[in-house]
């Protein structure tokens, strides 16, 4: 999962986040990433965002498809429940959460009506995994590369490490900034120079 915010107090929402995810039933918190101060993508009349991305393990579910509906609408539930109210794409947000990598699968289906959006001129996007911007943005790969560099997600033909490389010649060393280290034992980053 992706975790991004950039209104409120952004460190403590995703720190929130992150326990709301290990939380979810039958959940398993594999592996949390650094937190990342970045700058706004698509929408760039905006308060810099933090990112990270956490690994969980979820129920496999009866087949993958409602496996990551289910998951997707436990995400939209979250992001409800930290305030998150309807604005335009890729503009300010309490907390978003994006579904990056689901296994080995790959799919673009139409969502169950729980995971569709408020927004009517987004209630016809499907659920797609792996997430179709995940590869061209910095502010994921940098975070996903903590975890997995070694991933290939389905139909990327290249780990997370290469095309985190490739975006970061392109994006330039700033854009996507390490602030702090995950520590299990207090549930936070801490944050580093
Ligand atoms: P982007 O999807 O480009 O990161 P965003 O996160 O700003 O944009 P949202 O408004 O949060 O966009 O979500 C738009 C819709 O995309 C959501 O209603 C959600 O149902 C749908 N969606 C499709 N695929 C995914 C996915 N893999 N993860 C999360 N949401 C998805
Ligand atoms: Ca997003
Ligand atoms: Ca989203």
């Amino acid at each position: 999962m992706g975790l991004g915010a950039n209104v409120g107090d952004v460190p403590r929402t995703l720190a929130s986040a992150v326990h709301s995810l290990a939380a979810l039933p039958g959940t398993q918190l594999r592996g949390v990433s650094r937190l990342y101060a970045t700058a706004p993508v698509g929408v760039v009349d905006q308060p810099e965002f933090h990112n990270a991305v956490v690994a969980i393990d979820v129920p496999s579910g009866p087949d993958p498809a409602t496996g990551a509906s289910a998951l997707l609408v436990a995400l939209k539930a979250i992001e409800r429940a930290f305030g998150r109210r309807a604005r335009e794409r890729w503009g300010p947000r309490e907390l978003d959460l994006d579904l990056l990598v689901f296994g080995r699968v790959r799919l673009a289906i139409e969502r169950p009506p729980a995971g569709r959006s408020t927004d009517p001129a987004k209630g016809a996007l499907a659920l797609t995994v792996p997430h179709p911007e995940a590869r061209s943005r910095l502010f994921v790969l940098a975070p996903l590369a903590d975890l997995a560099p070694r991933l290939v997600p389905a139909g990327w033909g290249e780990t997370v490490a290469s095309a985190r490389q490739r975006q970061e010649r392109l994006e330039g060393p700033d854009a996507v900034r390490p602030v702090g280290t995950w520590d299990a034992s207090i549930e936070r980053w801490t944050t580093t120079a």
